[in-house]
């Protein structure tokens, strides 16, 4: 029998509001916490998503929200809509205004109201003094542009925030890195296909990495293809263990430590 050695870890992003979770949740709860998941930040998409979000961190004390409206979601977002954000964003429990950025790959809201939206949010942050948590799929141009001039104009925050599911280059790390952003990785490093990205995963500094799940997106190759949950992180940090050559309990330690600074609890 193998023993398993006992971490603990941070799930930094995950949707517990789905309508996935809807007949286990409390279960998904309990094993998460059985895994070792000591804390899960749960993000909403939108102003509904949020306050059920805020419900849950209410009911489970190791549950913390990241509130803010999906770039999927900018279209119907108005100025009533932001500033219920702002409202929500009082509550103790909310850690960080997420998640927020740009998607032109789905592409399902105009970009125009992406980028406006996107913009109000990031400002929003600021005058919360909140971290981000940033979602950018074919928009790294777009976004480094943006990020590089709201965080000059907010250099004197810790860190900005984390770009969450990061899937980029070295040179794009780079500069995340550099602005003080954390990047944090989601079960999609298990994928073969993603096995190029290696390098890119072992240059990013061990105090700027987080894990996370998406879930219910995105499990890890071993149930690829199902439901994710937050017990699941723990694949991802074997395997990111296994590519930077690190001890698993250093790397939960680590990421457990940054999650920590950046939301602060
Ligand atoms: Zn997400």
């Amino acid at each position: 029998m193998t023993t398993t050695p006992s971490i603990t870890l941070v799930d930094t992003h995950a949707h517990l509001d789905a309508d996935e979770f809807d007949t286990d949740r409390s279960e998904v709860i309990a094993r998460a916490h059985d895994t070792g998941v000591t804390t899960i930040i749960t993000v909403g998409t939108g102003v509904g998503s949020g306050r059920r979000s805020i419900e849950l961190s209410e009911k489970y004390p190791d549950i913390l929200v990241a509130i803010g409206i999906h770039p999927h979601a900018s279209s119907n977002a108005t100025g009533a809509e932001i500033n219920s954000i702002a409202r929500l964003a009082e509550h103790p429990k909310v850690v960080a205004i997420g998640e927020i950025g740009l998607d032109f790959y789905r592409d399902y809201s105009p970009r125009e109201s992406q980028l406006q939206v996107f913009q109000q949010q990031l400002d929003l942050a600021a005058r919360l003094d909140l971290p981000v948590v940033i979602h950018c799929r074919e928009a790294h141009e777009e976004m480094l542009a943006i990020l590089h001039n709201w965080t000059a104009r907010h250099a004197e925050r810790p860190s900005p925030g984390v770009i969450h599911c990061f899937m980029g280059d070295g040179e794009t790390a780079r500069q995340y890195l550099e602005m003080g952003f954390y990047l944090s990785l989601g079960g999609y490093i298990t994928y073969p296909v993603n096995r190029d990205a290696h390098d890119v995963i072992r240059s990013i500094p061990a105090d700027r990495l987080m894990v996370e799940t998406d879930c219910p997106f995105l499990a890890p190759q071993r149930y690829r293809g199902q439901r994710n949950e937050p017990s699941y992180v723990r694949y991802t940090a074997e395997e990111l263990a296994g590519i930077r050559d690190a001890h698993l309990e250093t790397l939960a330690r680590e990421t457990t430590e940054n999650a920590r600074r950046l939301f602060g609890w």
